[in-house]
């Protein structure tokens, strides 16, 4: 059985580098143009070319959203920035638009075509159409039921790809105006402010000023605010279903996320693969760990039961991420870390590895750079010296754990 690709998120070249070294075969980004993440810390020409020599280096692979519905304004700079990405030699051009489609087979036809999930590909006549029109991929709609993907692999062969985990939309993924009316930044170039997530009230028309609360309870109610999507326990049928591809949701997110999230789905196709079975409780474990709304199946098993987070039950990551190793001396037997949030003597931290299991212990005392003891690594992307049990490779990640805060101010 072939293994589909695991598509992560990589709102940076931090980012980038933790999708590769913890299991993502391929990451997507934007450039600082004509991406649909426009807050996501996209990508200047310059990290465009060292994420390349970086995917390169591992065998991985570079994915460049372009996916934007364009203006007659745009056509101009999109061809020179088609013809710039096809110059550099990127893997792939995720797409929307029909006319950027077709800019892109004019201006750039060495690079393979992603059709995106904001084309709301549904049915396999549509995907008939793009395949037909030369696109190498299609990321389906996220509407979609797991019969419904099955019988579109069954009629076409251009490749599939499908979200798996992260945020949804209230709306067909992105093609929403609720952000463009509500804040006048549009959905459909990069610029939701999420506004879906807001809390909602009710107001009578002739009592202006008066704002009823729609109360579920006395968190209120989030009518629109989506549940994040989890399938990973469904891989196994997607698999076998015949996706060629399974993507992660979030270029704004952290590295912490897009390194856990990119461990635990490597695992569960791996084992899909594999046919066995894995373990399930342990990964969602693991998924716990970074800050999640409650999870749905989305529409994978029909109509979503409870799609909608309307207590907006937001948990926040009780394992703060902390740091992240840069080398290990052996001799000193420490691991230099580079820090990320506040931690310190008496804290308990959480390694999380890529390759090998994880595991904690209680920091007892931290060197600064000159070896001198400090409490605690306290200002962001400070250095520190970690005196630890074991050799720990480069980008280890590490968590401090609830419960167990240490001395000192944060
Ligand atoms: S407002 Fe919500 S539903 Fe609309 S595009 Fe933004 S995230 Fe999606």
């Amino acid at each position: 059985m072939i293994r589909p690709e695991l598509v992560a998120p990589a709102g940076t070249l931090e980012k980038a580098e933790a999708a590769f070294i913890y299991g993502a075969d391929a990451v997507y980004l934007g450039g600082t143009e004509f991406s649909l993440r426009a807050y996501a810390g996209n990508f200047t020409s310059q990290q465009l070319a060292e994420v390349l020599l970086m995917a390169r280096a591992r065998g991985k692979k570079v994915y460049v959203a372009v996916n934007f519905l364009a203006h007659n304004a745009d056509i101009g700079r999109l061809a020179a920035y088609l013809e710039y990405l096809d110059t550099l030699g990127v893997d792939g051009i995720i797409v929307s638009d029909l006319g950027v489609m077709e800019l892109a087979s004019r201006y750039a036809p060495g690079i393979p075509v992603t059709i995106s999930t904001q084309a709301s590909v549904a049915n396999y006549v549509t995907a008939r159409v793009y395949q037909d029109m030369g696109a190498k991929r299609i990321v389906l709609a996220r509407e979609l039921t797991l019969q419904e993907i099955a019988e579109i692999r069954d009629r076409v062969t251009v490749e599939l790809e499908v979200f798996v985990h992260g945020a949804m939309c209230v709306a067909y993924s992105g093609r929403c105006l609720l952000s463009s009316f509500m804040t006048g930044r549009s959905g459909n170039r990069g610029e939701c402010a999420h506004p879906c997530r807001y809390q909602y009230r009710l107001v009578e028309e002739k009592r202006p000023g008066e704002y009823f609360p729609i109360e579920e309870d006395d968190r209120g109610t989030y009518i629109l605010n989506s549940r994040d999507l989890c399938l990973v326990e469904h891989i196994p049928e997607l698999v076998k279903a015949g996706v060629n591809a399974f993507k992660i949701e979030g270029r704004m997110k952290s590295a912490h996320y897009v390194a856990t999230t990119s461990r635990v789905y490597r695992e569960a196709i791996q084992a899909a693969v594999e046919g066995r079975s894995g373990d399930l409780a342990a990964w969602r474990a693991e998924l716990g760990k970074v800050g999640t709304r409650p999870y749905t199946t989305g529409f994978l098993l029909g109509p979503p039961q409870e799609g909608q987070d309307v207590y907006k039950d937001f948990k926040p990551s009780r394992e703060a991420f902390c740091g992240i190793v840069r080398k290990y001396d052996p001799e000193r037997r420490m691991a230099l870390v580079e820090q990320r949030a506040p931690f310190g003597r008496e804290d308990v931290v959480e390694f999380l590895r890529p390759e090998k299991p994880g595991f904690s212990m209680k920091v007892e005392i931290l060197y600064d750079l000159e070896l001198e003891p400090v409490e605690r690594a306290r200002h962001a992307q400070q250095l520190v010296w970690l005196p630890v049990p074991e050799p720990l490779d480069y980008f280890t990640i590490l968590r401090r754990l609830p419960g167990a805060v240490g001395g000192g101010s944060r």
